[in-house]
């Protein structure tokens, strides 16, 4: 059963590279019309948009930094008047600063929770009333396997991911009979610019053998958004690193 998003309108935060670019190409695949959010790589964001204008579809590229509210608001707003509505929000945008122990400090929790949580919080903010006044909302937040588990990141960034699924279930429950829903999926070790840097290490302890890739990611995401009786969930894809 495949599933058809056409008419709809998608915004995926951090999607000029990584699971975000898959995330973004595969909602364009599946029918919907995408904006791809970006941080500093405007040319590789302009790269993904034709990618699915190629498609067929309508796209384009906006920078904003996820992190900051006022960015956010000028980012919804460009969306809705060269796009439409947001029907479908992917907070997928994310740092991973790998601290240890000893070296991690205030100011890398701060940004930390900055953009990987309170991002998805003023996404959501900016989109959930016309998603409710539509009665049809798709929110797919982009947790990691780190919300459950130590991970190599840090404390840091365990606590932003437990955080995003926290806000999940917190939306999800108080959208449910709004047409909305609302989900997390927590990858572990996808191939991207994240897990480059310790791509042998993280071989190695993956049970299947070999790190996912952000297509396999991106399946389960049009999955969710295809998807009206599934809400308040988190969807693991990690090759068996764990067992929820
Ligand atoms: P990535 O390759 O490092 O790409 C990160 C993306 O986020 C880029 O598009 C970047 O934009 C964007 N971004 C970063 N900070 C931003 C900000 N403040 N505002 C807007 N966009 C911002 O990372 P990835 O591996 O694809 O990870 C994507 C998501 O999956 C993250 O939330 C990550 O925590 C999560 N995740 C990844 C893995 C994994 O194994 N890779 C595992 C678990 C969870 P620019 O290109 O413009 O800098």
């Amino acid at each position: 059963m495949s599933t058809d998003l056409s008419g709809r309108v998608a915004l995926v935060t951090g999607a000029s590279r990584g699971i975000g670019k898959s995330i973004a190409l595969a909602l364009g695949a599946a029918g919907a019309d995408v904006a791809v959010n970006y941080r500093a790589r405007a040319d590789d964001a302009q790269a993904v948009a034709a990618a699915i204008r190629a498609l067929g579809r309508r796209s384009v590229a906006l920078g904003a930094d996820v992190a900051d509210g006022t960015q956010v608001a000028r980012m919804v707003a460009a969306v809705e008047s060269t796009l439409g509505p947001v029907d479908i929000l992917v907070n997928n945008a994310g740092i991973a600063l790998r601290r240890g122990l000893e070296e991690l400090n205030e100011a890398d929790f701060d940004r930390t929770v900055a953009v990987n949580l309170k991002s998805a919080f003023l996404c959501t903010q900016a989109v959930w009333r016309g998603m409710r006044e539509r009665r049809w909302g798709r929110i797919v937040n982009i947790s990691s396997g780190a919300a459950r588990g130590a991970g190599i990141v840090g404390a840091h960034y365990n606590a932003s991911k437990a955080g995003m699924e926290g806000l999940t279930r917190g939306y999800a429950a108080r959208l449910v009979k709004d047409g909305v829903t609302v989900n997390a999926v927590a990858p572990s070790l996808i191939e991207s610019d994240m897990t480059a840097p310790h791509r042998a290490e993280s071989e190695a302890r993956i049970p299947v053998g070999r790190l996912g890739t952000g297509d396999e990611v991106a399946a389960v995401v049009v999955m969710l958004a295809g998807n009206a009786y599934m809400t308040g969930q988190t969807v693991a894809v990690n090759g068996g690193l764990h067992y929820n």
